[in-house]
C-alpha cells in the first residue's frame, strides 16, 4: 500500500534546557517520513522547499523509498524556518519565529503518480493546502489522518473547521483540544471534536501518554519514562508517521488496529526525543523497534485475578 505524506520540510532553530541549534532540518512532513519509511513503502511526499534545502536530505529519505516527485523547490525561495524554546518541563514551548518563506506560496499539484495512495496523512500545515490535496484525489482513500496546530487555530480557524470534515482521524494535543473545543475536560473536548467530523480522535499528552477516541470507546496508551529527553521536536510527527505507517504496512483500520498503530506512534515519538531534530529516527533499525515496543507492551500489562 502507499501512503501520501504532506506537511513541512523545513530548518528549525531550538532551545532545550540541555542545549541550543541554529539551523537544524526539520518539519512535520520529514519527522514524519523518517518514521513512517520502518514500515511502508513507497512514501509519497508533498512538500515546499527553498533552493537552501539539502538535496542531501532527499537523497536520504530516497533510500527508505520516499518520492519526491511532488515536492516543489523554489531554487530562489527560503525554506520554512521555525524556532522555538521549549521549558525546563519539556511539553511545553514557546514558538519564537514562524517565516513561512516559500510555504507562503504554496499551491500542492499532486501528481498523477500519486493517485494510488489508500493512506493519506496531512501534516500540520495551512488547512487550505490540506483542503487543496484532498480536492484533487479523484478517489476518497481508506484512511485520511491529519495533524495540526494552534497557530492554524488563531489564524485559519474557518478552513481548519472545514478539513476536520473531510478526514477520519484529528491528531492533537491536550492543549489544542482544550482551545478547538473550549471545553477544559478532556472526553468532553473529544466529544466536540468528533462532531466536527474525525471520527476517531487522538489526544497526545506529552509525557503522559495519548489516548484514541472512537464512538464510545477510549484507549490509553502510555508514555515510556524515559531518562533523557533532550528535544521533544518532531515527537508529535513522528508519532504520526509511525500510526500511519503501521497501518499501512498491515492495511486494515479496525479499531485493535489503531490501538497498535497508538503504541508504534508512541514508540517512534519516544526514539526521536533522544537526540537533536530527526537524528535519532534515523539511526534506527528494526531491532530497536521491536525492543522499544515491547518495552510498552510490559509496562500497560497487567493482570486481575
Ligand atoms: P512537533 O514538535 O511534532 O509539533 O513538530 C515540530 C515541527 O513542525 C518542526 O520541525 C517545525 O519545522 C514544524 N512546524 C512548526 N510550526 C509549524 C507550522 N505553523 N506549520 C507547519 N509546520 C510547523
Amino acid at each position: 500500500m502507499s501512503l501520501l505524506i504532506i506537511g513541512t520540510m523545513a530548518f528549525d532553530a531550538l532551545e532545550t534546557p540541555f542545549g541550543k541549534v541554529d539551523r537544524i532540518i526539520g518539519g512535520s512532513a520529514t519527522y514524519a517520513a523518517w518514521a513512517a519509511s520502518n514500515f511502508a513503502k513507497p512514501i509519497k511526499q508533498v512538500s515546499i522547499v527553498g533552493g537552501d534545502f539539502p538535496m542531501e536530505e532527499f537523497a536520504a529519505l530516497e533510500e527508505r523509498g520516499v518520492a519526491f516527485e511532488g515536492v516543489e523547490v523554489v531554487p530562489d525561495g527560503k525554506s520554512f524556518f521555525w524556532s522555538g524554546r521549549y521549558h525546563m518541563d519539556m511539553n511545553t514551548r514557546d514558538t519564537l519565529v514562524t517565516e513561512l518563506n516559500v510555504l507562503a506560496q504554496f499551491d500542492p499539484k499532486i501528481p498523477e503518480s500519486y493517485q494510488d495512495c489508500q493512506y493519506v496523512m496531512l501534516g500540520n500545515l495551512v488547512p487550505a493546502v490540506q483542503i487543496s490535496v484532498l480536492q484533487q484525489l479523484k478517489t476518497r482513500p481508506k484512511l485520511v489522518i491529519m495533524d495540526t496546530m494552534n497557530f492554524w487555530m488563531d489564524i485559519a480557524m474557518d478552513d481548519l473547521k472545514k478539513v476536520l470534515g473531510m478526514v477520519d482521524l484529528l491528531m492533537v494535543n491536550d492543549s489544542e483540544a482544550r482551545q478547538l473545543s473550549g471545553e477544559h475536560s478532556i472526553v468532553k473536548a473529544a466529544k466536540k471534536i468528533q462532531a466536527m467530523g474525525p471520527k476517531y480522535l487522538i489526544i497526545k499528552k506529552g509525557e503522559h501518554g495519548a489516548l484514541l477516541f472512537y464512538e464510545n470507546q477510549i484507549f490509553s496508551a502510555p508514555a515510556l519514562p524515559l531518562e533523557d529527553v533532550f528535544d521533544p521536536t518532531g515527537a508529535g510527527d513522528s508519532f504520526a508517521g509511525g500510526f500511519i505507517g503501521y497501518l499501512t504496512r498491515i492495511d486494515d483500520i479496525s479499531f485493535e488496529s489503531m490501538k497498535a498503530a497508538v503504541i508504534i506512534g508512541s514508540a517512534m515519538a519516544s526514539y526521536c526525543v533522544e537526540k537533536f531534530g530527526p537524528t535519532r529516527l534515523k539511526e534506527l533499525t528494526a531491532e530497536d523497534i521491536n525492543n522499544r515496543v515491547n518495552e510498552f507492551v510490559a509496562l500497560a500489562n497487567f493482570e486481575i485475578k
